[in-house]
């Protein structure tokens, strides 16, 4: 058996002696080894699942089911039906860097004393460029677009880093992997929202009976399994994402309370 002396994996491999779940992985103790497989074929039998290498995982964690390329790894968006054996903590650390790149060393850094958490408002002054705009966002706009942009149903990383009045998230209510920063999608649609923020507005007269319809339309267009459209496309209004920004900024017009806190 070969051995990585990687202190994450030590530290995580004896805080979970008997198994663990990584975002969408589970990750169990076999004898000779381990094994990991998407936490939804827990129960699978062993042969009803494909036996899958290093290589063959990489291919599989680029793509949805449907085929679409997969920017974000913790994306809650990894195909099942596969399993991996790993002979030992070396193969094992190898197989999370696949489906998780630096999952592991951010979980053991996030157990330090001092989490190196960089928030929103530290994170988007050093940008520059075409990203310097998002320091524009007031804290409200900026917690819109990160309680959209960081919703679960795009990404399962705990995000502990926060701007305003928002909370960091849960392990409960995402995952054990934690989320020290922004990443390049959330910057993107900060981006994209600094810059709707500064368009021009409508003015528009709704009955609540017409906004409680575009609430659902927009609901509905979420719950769709795939919109086809790229998750870095924040120019298409169709992005999830915006649908979800969107319905951020509608919900307290009608007294519905934001995602997370029970909406209905
Ligand atoms: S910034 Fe948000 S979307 Fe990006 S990895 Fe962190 S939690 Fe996920």
């Amino acid at each position: 058996m070969t051995s990585a002396h990687h202190p994450a994996l030590t530290a995580l491999l004896a805080q979970f002696p008997g198994e663990a779940t990584l975002v969408q992985v589970l990750l169990r103790r076999r004898a000779g080894g381990f094994e990991l497989r998407h936490a939804d074929d827990a129960e699978a039998a062993d042969d009803a699942l494909k036996l899958v290498t290093a290589p063959e995982l990489r291919a599989l964690a680029q793509f949805t089911a449907t085929g679409a390329f997969r920017p974000l790894k913790s994306a809650p968006n990894l195909r099942r039906g596969w399993r991996v054996l790993a002979a030992g903590e070396a193969d094992l650390e190898t197989a999370l860097h696949i489906l998780y790149p630096g999952a592991l060393a951010d979980w053991h850094a996030a157990r330090a004393a001092t989490p190196p958490v960089t928030h929103y408002r530290a994170f988007t002054e050093r940008q520059t460029g075409m990203y310097r705009v998002t320091t524009m966002l007031e804290d409200a706009a900026a917690e819109r677009v990160t309680r959209a942009g960081c919703d679960r149903r795009f990404c399962l990383k705990q995000r502990l880093w926060t701007v305003g009045a928002l909370a960091a998230d849960s392990v409960a209510g995402k995952s054990l992997v934690p989320c020290l920063e922004p990443c390049a999608i959330l910057l993107e649609l900060a981006r994209k929202a600094a810059r709707i923020e500064q368009e021009e507005k409508l003015t528009l007269a709704l009955a609540p009976s017409d906004g409680a319809t575009i609430l659902a339309a927009l609901e509905a267009a979420l719950g769709q399994p795939d919109s086809g459209v790229r998750e870095g496309d924040t120019g298409s209004p169709a992005n999830p994402r915006r649908l979800l920004l969107t319905l951020e900024k509608l919900r307290p017009l009608f007294d519905v309370p934001p995602a997370g806190k029970s909406a209905e």
